[in-house]
C-alpha cells in the first residue's frame, strides 16, 4: 500500500486504540509526539524502499535508502515479518529510553504508538497482492483473504479510491462515536 494509505490507517488505529484502552496519564508532548509516531512507526517497514518518506528527513536519504534497499535486497522481507517486528521493537525501545526523558515525555506510549503504526502498516499490507511475509527467513508469504485474485493491488483503484476514503470515514465516525471518551483523554493532559 502507499504512504498515504498506511497514514491514515495508523491514525485510525491510533485513535480506536486509545479509545479503547484511555492511558492513565498524558501531557501535551507526549500526546503530539505520539500522533507523530504513528506516522512514523507505519512507514518503518517500507524502509526497504528508497523512495520511502522517512529517508527525506535524512542528508543524503535516498541515497541511504538504496543502500538499505540493498541491504534487505528484495522489498517486503524482514521488516513485514514477526522476527522484523520484534527487533524493531526492541531497538526502538532502547534507543527511546536513551533518548527521551521520561519527566517530559512518556517513552512507553511514544513506543507503543511507534508500534500501533507499525503493526497497522503490516495488517494493512496483508490485504495486498504482495501479501506478507510473516515467517521470514522462511519464503511463506500470508495474506487476508488467503487468494491472491482477491486482495488489493497496491496504489490502484480500490485502495485510493475505497480503501483510503473509507479509511478517514471510519476515523472521523469513531470519533464522533466517542467524543466522551476522547474530550475525557483531552482533559487528562497536562
Ligand atoms: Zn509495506
Amino acid at each position: 500500500m502507499t504512504n498515504r494509505t498506511h497514514d491514515a490507517i495508523a491514525f485510525a488505529s491510533l485513535t480506536s486504540v486509545a479509545i479503547l484502552f484511555p492511558p492513565a496519564s498524558l501531557n501535551l508532548l507526549t500526546f503530539i509526539f505520539s500522533i507523530i509516531a504513528a506516522d512514523i512507526g507505519s512507514m518503518i517497514p517500507d524502509m526497504d524502499q528508497a523512495g520511502n518518506k522517512l529517508w527525506d528527513f535524512l542528508p543524503a536519504g535516498n541515497f541511504m535508502g538504496r543502500i538499505f534497499k540493498g541491504v534487505f535486497y528484495k522489498h517486503r522481507t524482514l521488516s513485514h515479518s514477526i522476527l522484523g517486528t520484534f527487533l524493531i521493537f526492541k531497538f526502538l525501545q532502547f534507543v527511546l529510553e536513551k533518548l527521551l526523558n521520561p519527566g517530559f515525555i512518556n517513552p512507553q506510549i511514544i513506543l507503543t504508538a511507534l508500534m500501533i503504526g507499525y503493526i497497522s502498516h503490516l495488517v494493512a499490507d496483508a490485504f495486498t497482492r504482495e501479501g506478507l511475509p510473516l515467517l521470514f527467513p522462511l519464503k511463506l508469504t500470508f495474506g487476508i483473504p488467503p487468494i491472491k485474485k482477491l486482495r488489493i493491488r497496491t496504489g490502484k483503484f480500490f485502495e485510493n479510491f475505497i480503501v483510503f476514503p473509507l479509511t478517514w470515514i471510519f476515523t472521523i465516525t469513531v470519533i464522533y462515536l466517542n467524543q466522551d471518551r476522547l474530550i475525557e483523554i483531552l482533559n487528562i493532559i497536562r
